[in-house]
């Protein structure tokens, strides 16, 4: 594929994915971090060379409505606006971009907006955040979660799986330095304060257990397994 060629059709997905909602468009090169995905997703996933990584935003009044993280119709708001609007739309917008791939005679796989695999692990098959990270559209945080300088957390993410040779972007450096606001914020202080600055296991950074054993209870009292602060609280995002 000629360079002129792998920016013609670059652009074209970037002209899609935004004509139709998304805030965020870029390309991560895939190939440092071939080991990681491997043992997430395995073999079949850690074949693909790029990641096309899309970026839908939150609106600001529903996540702001996530400091009443205990108020069951600020939780429900939430759950229902991020996972029944905004996440079919995500999976709409990869179907797009992996059509357009697949016409142009490349592979493209789909990964889910929102995904678990099996009852325990409380991960998908491959991570929409370090694609985004590697894609160069933010860092991943003392939240584990992908910040983005201008929106901070308030973005969920799609990504697309290729093997089409697309120039990549160059990830972001890390920029929450000494803030420890997330930190401190969590109910239930699942987050270590270790910065995501080199590769390391998740655990070292956030206890997923111990969230999903406060919005499991969450959704036992109030009906939605949601809480958000860690979205909410994020000074990336903040307006005022
Ligand atoms: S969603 Fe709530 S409980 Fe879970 S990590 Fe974020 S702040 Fe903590
Ligand atoms: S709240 Fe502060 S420490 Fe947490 S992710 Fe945002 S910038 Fe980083």
């Amino acid at each position: 594929m000629k360079d002129r060629d792998k920016v013609n059709l670059g652009g074209k997905l970037e002209s899609l994915a935004k004509n139709v909602g998304a805030t965020y468009f870029g390309i991560a090169d895939l190939t440092p971090a071939r080991q990681c995905i491997s043992e997430q997703g395995g073999e079949f996933l850690a074949q693909f060379p790029r990641a096309v990584s899309h970026g839908f935003v939150l609106m600001d009044s529903i996540v702001n409505a996530l400091r009443y993280h205990s108020d069951a119709a600020a939780i429900h708001t939430y759950w229902y606006h991020a996972h029944q609007i905004v996440n079919p739309r995500i999976d709409s917008i990869s179907l797009m971009l992996a059509q357009s791939l697949d016409k142009a005679g490349f592979q493209a796989f789909i990964v889910p907006s929102s995904q678990r695999v099996g009852k325990t692990r409380l991960a998908g098959v491959f991570s929409h955040k370090l694609a985004a990270h590697l894609a160069g559209l933010g860092w991943i945080g003392k939240s584990a979660l992908l910040i983005t300088p201008k929106h901070g957390p308030r973005v969920r993410w799609g990504t697309v799986l290729t093997d089409a040779p697309l120039e990549a972007g160059m990830p972001m450096d890390e920029m929450c330095q000494d803030c420890r606001v997330c930190v401190e914020a969590c109910p239930v202080h699942a987050f270590t304060g270790q910065a995501f600055d080199r590769p390391r296991p998740r655990s070292e950074i956030f206890a997923a257990e111990a969230c999903d054993r406060y919005v499991s209870d969450q959704e036992q009292t109030i009906g939605a397994r949601a809480c958000g602060m860690c979205i909410y609280i994020c000074p990336f995002g903040q307006k005022n």
